[in-house]
């Protein structure tokens, strides 16, 4: 099985690492607009060989783990190189736009739209790890657009690396995701940022900060060029989510403004209904 990985860092290296390990005859080959990140690639054993945009023709599956802008604009490319046969997903944080974009592309049928709900705050070649998605949930959008049989193809290398299937519509998808995903960063982006702003020397942070402020700011390392563009193709969800936790945040002000310490008490005590909801999420 030839398999293209189209951007090796995180998710896509995760993929050429696990997939190398659950099928014995699997080659990966890697694309990526940075010869550094593909030396890299190569030297770290994540692909056997660097290649081009023109050798995808022989591919009987490409992996699309790029920026979401990127892969829009990419992926009518990608779909009109490829063989009849040829499976292609993508790991898009987003799904809206990308699923309309190609909706009426002649080979349609070839691409699968996934996210799989898996990840660190890392990026590059070198943050890819194996079992990354072991135990982890796929979702997978307009299924029935996909060719049956590259749906199984699909399915044999998402179960060989233990993922969970879960099936939605792209708009549900996007919805959701901004919710458990999206707002979490910007709550950590801007969590950091008002820290850093606060506490002009470094140093006092570290001192000061326990484990809980370096959990809560974890995903504040994430990298921008891969958010940007998510915060952009998901832009009218997200805002809606910044509403509803800015009137939360603002309503906590004033209670702390009026002292109505029992209402906070209870506010918390509410909240604390996420330990049974987490509960066997790692
Ligand atoms: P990453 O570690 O930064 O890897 C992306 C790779 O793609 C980099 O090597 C980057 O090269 C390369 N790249 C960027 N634009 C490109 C282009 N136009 N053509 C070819 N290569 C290009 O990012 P990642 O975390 O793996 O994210 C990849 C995708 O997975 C994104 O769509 C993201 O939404 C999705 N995703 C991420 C997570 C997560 O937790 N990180 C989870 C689920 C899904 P440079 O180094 O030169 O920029």
């Amino acid at each position: 099985m030839k398999v293209f990985v189209i951007g090796i860092g995180l998710i896509g290296g995760s993929f050429a690492i696990d997939i190398k390990a659950s099928f014995n005859e699997a080659k990966i080959y890697g694309i990526d607009r940075s010869e550094e990140s593909l030396d890299k690639a190569l030297s770290l054993g994540l692909i056997d060989e660097k290649a081009t945009m023109e050798e995808l023709g022989k591919a009987d599956v490409v992996i699309v783990a790029i920026p979401v802008d990127a892969t829009v604009n990419i992926l009518p490319e990608i779909l009109d190189n490829i063989s009849d046969e040829c499976l292609v997903f993508d790991v898009g944080s987003t799904k809206k736009q990308l699923c309309l974009s190609i909706n009426n592309h002649p080979n349609r049928r070839n691409y699968l739209a996934a996210h799989p709900i898996a990840g660190t705050e890392f990026s590059g070649p070198q943050a890819a790890i194996a079992n990354l998605y072991r135990g982890k949930t796929n979702i997978i959008c307009e299924v029935e657009k996909t060719a049956f049989k590259l749906q199984e193809r699909a399915m044999e290398i998402f179960t060989r690396l233990g993922m969970r299937i879960r099936y939605m519509d792209p708009a549900s998808h996007d919805k959701h995701i901004a919710y458990v995903s999206h707002l979490s960063h910007i709550s950590s982006f801007m969590l950091g940022k008002t820290v850093i702003e606060k506490e002009k020397n470094e140093r006092d942070i570290f001192d000061m900060a326990g484990s809980g402020f370096a959990s809560t700011v974890r995903l504040a390392k994430s990298s921008p060029a891969m958010w940007t563009p998510i915060f952009k193709h998901n832009k009218e969800n997200v805002i809606e989510t910044l509403e509803e936790y800015i009137a939360n945040l603002t309503k906590f002000k004033e209670l702390m403004e009026r002292d109505d310490f029992s209402e906070i008490y209870k506010e918390m005590e509410d909240t604390n209904h996420i330990k049974a909801i987490l509960k066997g999420i790692t």
